[in-house]
């Protein structure tokens, strides 16, 4: 690979983002970034130090401004450090999740997030995914796929993942909390979730995960095509 390429995939809540971009990263051994994972630590330093909204003052840049966010690849996982602190499981909880959508509505912290997004990927390829990475993070990535899938199978996916990691949920609770989610998300006047113009739409419902990884590389391999 002469130049650094990314890789921007998007899409909804349990569209399958993550196991996905983790699969292409491994296919083409690039680095994985997770963005949900950074507006997530944010939340919860924000759930622990008890601000409100609104996210933004003086109060909240003091406490974005010592507040480090970190992603270690530990074997096949990805682990996310908050100043130094493992808070992979931490960020996953309900409560996290319950607020992630509306600290990620705050002009302060999108800009420092992506800020930090557009620096991680500064000397390396990326599979990066998110909400809007090929819209405002990396309008000019190679390759910008828009990852979707029925309401209904993203909240099965969900409740099948926390059943095998143990966690106790329940399938209605988790179909009002995606829903929710994704309104949040794509009416936001900052940055909201949509398909970018150039992306490749892929719907996932009823595909496995290694389809959806195949039509991935084959979008990166035209894209090679295309820059010879
Ligand atoms: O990807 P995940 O579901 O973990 O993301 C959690 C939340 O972080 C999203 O619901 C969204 O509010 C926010 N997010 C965002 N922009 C991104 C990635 C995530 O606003 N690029």
């Amino acid at each position: 690979m002469n130049k650094n390429k990314i890789i921007a995939i998007d899409g909804p809540a349990g569209s399958g983002k993550s196991s996905v971009a983790k699969m292409v990263a491994h296919r083409l051994a690039i680095l994985h970034l997770d963005s949900g994972a950074f507006y997530r630590a944010v939340t919860l330093t924000f759930l622990r130090n008890k601000i409100a909204r609104p996210f933004n003052g003086p109060k909240v840049e003091d406490l974005l401004r010592c507040t480090e966010v970190e992603l270690r690849q530990i074997g096949n996982t990805l682990q996310v450090y908050l100043n130094s602190e493992d808070v992979s499981t931490e960020i996953r909880l309900k409560e996290v999740t319950a607020c992630v959508s509306e600290v990620s509505e705050s002009a302060l912290v999108r800009k420092i997030v992506t800020a930090k997004l557009r620096e991680l990927a500064k000397s390396e390829s990326v599979v990066m995914e998110g909400r809007d990475i090929g819209t405002v993070v990396f309008p000019k990535a190679e390759v910008k796929i828009f990852l979707t899938a029925t309401p209904g199978e993203r909240a099965k996916r969900r409740y099948l993942e926390m059943a095998k990691a143990g966690i106790d949920a329940d399938l209605n609770e988790i179909t009002y909390a995606i829903k929710k989610r994704d309104k949040i998300d794509s009416s936001r006047e900052i940055a909201p979730l949509r398909q970018a113009d150039d992306a490749f739409f892929l719907d996932s419902t009823g595909m496995t995960m290694d389809m959806v990884v195949d039509s991935i590389i084959r979008e990166y391999n035209k894209s090679l095509n295309k820059s010879d």
